[in-house]
């Protein structure tokens, strides 16, 4: 096969194993597909879209509809709009997914994006544009953290996200050794991606069950420049790939996904912990930085590069001063393994164990969908426009879950799990 003839085929694949797997799509389902980030999909990803669209209509979709996006004009609006303009929201993008969510529908969101877009600009304007964007898009992300549709979040290749992947390469080859990484992640490549993926997610199924028979009272985070405890409100789910939505479809919420994950307690988090992974947030990358918590709450935050950027992170509301998430990723994961960082949090999240600052999965705690924020956040649980993952996890990294005796038990010894399953 010609490497383009074979480029058309994992892309064919890939959006197959997205709509079979990861939305799971039924017969009859609207599907709505964007990027919040870029408010819409990057004209890079239209190939890709256009093999989702066919593979959504052969499942039996009723219809297919994009809003694209332009980071580009995202970029010159921070550059050249009045200074009191950044509460300005394209509402309509709101209201448009809020009516194919109340109606049982589906949603897809594609990352294609520039890791630092916003390279050089002015942090306070970046601040408003991104408050704004939390402000307007809090409906969409309630019913997304609540399962409330089956949704899925993927990746596209893109020039410029190549371009800071591979500054060596041309953009031709950078762009086409990124899609090679996004293909291998998403198991695309594999003879019958489906069947992969079935076995995959049973394998972080049993990992999350053996997790939740031990019901740790804490995790006890350890290297050397992390000293950090983290409390497990009673009743916490440990969750991995597949999800059951309230439209009562079984959805992959995330493709590449290695990860195991649970809820935090939102009064117990003490330490201090350090970034092993640049963060790309916003368009911004914020670099080597350090937080430090006291009672759960986000007391310091100091870092090499984009400090102000990440201070309004955690000044979004209260509930991005404290954590939402907390995940485990072996060093030996498929996309640690790579050994490159890929600059976007879906791929870079599932290469090292990390926590969320702000909003936590209602489904990660036991009832917790039922709850109203005061009694989920009473349970343990964090309420907050935001929710952002930073990596914390190194070949370096001791971890230790905490009996309800108090006594520790290692559950992962230089980064690698200390149990089989
Ligand atoms: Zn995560
Ligand atoms: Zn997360």
């Amino acid at each position: 096969m010609s490497s383009k003839k074979q480029h058309q085929e994992y892309l064919r694949k890939y959006a197959e194993v997205v709509v079979k797997v990861g939305l799971n799509l039924r017969a009859g389902q609207r599907l709505i597909i964007t990027n919040a980030a870029a408010r819409g999909v990057p004209p890079a990803a239209r190939p890709f879209v256009h093999e989702i669209a066919k593979a959504a209509y052969a499942a039996g979709a009723r219809f297919v509809d994009v809003i694209w996006g332009d980071e580009e004009l995202l970029r010159i609006r921070l550059q050249n709009a009045p200074a009191d303009s950044f509460s300005e929201y394209p509402k309509w993008h709101v209201s448009g997914i809020m009516d194919m969510i109340k109606n049982g529908d589906a949603l897809l969101s594609i990352y294609a994006n520039d890791p630092d877009v916003y390279a050089g600009l002015d942090p306070e304007r970046i601040g408003a544009m991104q408050k704004s964007h939390l402000e307007n898009w809090q409906e969409i992300s309630i019913n997304v953290t609540r399962n409330a549709i089956n949704w899925c979040v993927v990746a596209a290749a893109a020039p410029a996200w190549a371009a800071k992947l591979f500054p060596d390469l041309k953009t031709k080859e950078g762009e086409e050794k990124l899609w090679q990484a996004i293909f291998e992640t998403t198991r695309a490549t594999e003879p019958d991606p489906v069947a992969a993926w079935g076995e995959h997610v049973r394998d972080l199924r049993k990992r999350a069950d053996y997790l939740q028979a031990k019901n740790f009272t804490a995790l006890q985070y350890k290297s050397q420049n992390t000293d950090f405890t983290l409390g497990l409100p009673r009743g916490h789910k440990w969750i991995s790939a597949q999800s059951l939505a309230e439209n009562g479809i079984l959805f992959t919420s995330n493709m590449p996904t290695e990860e195991v994950f649970t809820l935090p307690d939102r009064q117990r988090a003490d330490g201090v912990v350090h970034s092993t992974f640049p963060l790309s947030y916003g368009g911004s990358l914020i670099e080597d930085f350090q937080v430090t918590f006291e009672n759960g709450r986000i007391v310091k935050v100091s870092a090499k590069k984009n400090e102000a950027i990440l201070q309004k992170l955690v000044d979004t509301d209260e509930g991005s001063h404290r954590l939402g998430e907390a995940a485990l990723v072996p060093i030996s994961s498929p996309i640690a393994r790579r050994g490159h960082l890929f600059y976007n949090t879906l791929f870079d999240e599932n290469a090292s164990c990390h926590i969320a600052i702000g909003r936590a999965y209602r489904f990660t705690l036991t009832g917790g969908e039922e709850l109203t924020d005061e009694e989920f956040n009473a349970a343990g649980g964090n309420t907050s426009l935001a929710h952002v993952d930073f990596m914390i996890g190194s070949p370096q990294m001791d971890i230790d879950g905490i009996r309800e005796d108090g006594t520790p038990e290692p559950v992962m010894r230089a980064g690698e799990w200390t149990f089989d399953v």
